[in-house]
C-alpha cells in the first residue's frame, strides 16, 4: 500500500473511531478529545453541533434546541435525559450527538418495575370504558386542584384498563407533543421555553429535576 493510501486508511480509522467514542464524552473530555488530532476535532465540533441541535436525543417528536444568545457559556448544557422518572442515579452514561445514536432511555427499566409493584399490590384498579372520553364514566380521568397554584395532578388511564394508547385520558403518555427550546438567560442561566403559542391547560411537559444529597 502507498504512503498515500496508508495515511487516508488511517484518517479514516480515526473518524470512526471518533464517531464511535466521543458521543458518550461530557463535556471537557470532548474538549480534551478535540486537541488530540485533526479527526477528533472534527468530530467533536459534529457532536457538539448536533447536541445544541437537540437536548431530547432524538427520543421526542419534536427537536429540543439549545438557545444561547449570551456569550458567557458553553452552548449546551449537559445532563442524561430520560422520558421516565427514575429513582436514583443510572450508573451508565448516555451517548448523545452521534450520527445514528440509538434512543436511549436513561433507565427505562424503573418505570416497569414501579408499573408491576403497584399491579402487584392492587394500587392501580383499570377501567372497563367503552370510550373513556366521556369524563363521567372514567373512573380514571380526572384533574386533581394544588389550591389554585396551578400545581395539581392529572389522573390517566394505565396498564390495567381496557383502553389502549389511543386512548384521549392518555395525554401525558404520549410524550411532548409541542415544539419547546432550552434558553440561556444571563441571570437565570438556562431555562425551558415554549417554541409555539399553547393553548391554555395544554400538557407540556413532565418538568422535573434530582435532588443531590
Ligand atoms: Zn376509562
Ligand atoms: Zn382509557
Amino acid at each position: 500500500m502507498s504512503q498515500t493510501g496508508k495515511k487516508s486508511t488511517n484518517a479514516e480509522n480515526m473518524e470512526h473511531w471518533a464517531e464511535l467514542v466521543l458521543p458518550w464524552l461530557p463535556p471537557p473530555a470532548l474538549s480534551a478529545a478535540s486537541s488530540t488530532c485533526r479527526s477528533f476535532r472534527v468530530a467533536a465540533a459534529a457532536v457538539t453541533s448536533r447536541r445544541v441541535a437537540d437536548a431530547a436525543r432524538g427520543l421526542e417528536t419534536y427537536p429540543i434546541p439549545f438557545c444561547n444568545p449570551t456569550s458567557d457559556s458553553p452552548p449546551y448544557f449537559y445532563f442524561l435525559y430520560s422520558r421516565f422518572s427514575f429513582s436514583s442515579i443510572p450508573t451508565s452514561s448516555q451517548p448523545w450527538g452521534g450520527i445514528s445514536s440509538p434512543p436511549v432511555a436513561a433507565n427505562p427499566s424503573s418505570i416497569d418495575a414501579f408499573i408491576s409493584s403497584a399491579a402487584e399490590t392492587n394500587l392501580f384498579s383499570g377501567c372497563e370504558c367503552a370510550d373513556c372520553s366521556l369524563e363521567d364514566e372514567c373512573s380514571c380521568s380526572g384533574f386533581h386542584g394544588g389550591g389554585g397554584m396551578g400545581m395539581g395532578s392529572l389522573s390517566e388511564c394505565g396498564a390495567d384498563c381496557l383502553c389502549g394508547l389511543e386512548c384521549a385520558n392518555r395525554i401525558t403518555q404520549k410524550g411532548i407533543q409541542v415544539r419547546l427550546k432550552i434558553v440561556r438567560d444571563l441571570k437565570k442561566g438556562w431555562g425551558l421555553h415554549a417554541d409555539q403559542v399553547l393553548c391554555r391547560g395544554e400538557f407540556i411537559c413532565e418538568y422535573a429535576d434530582l435532588i443531590l444529597k
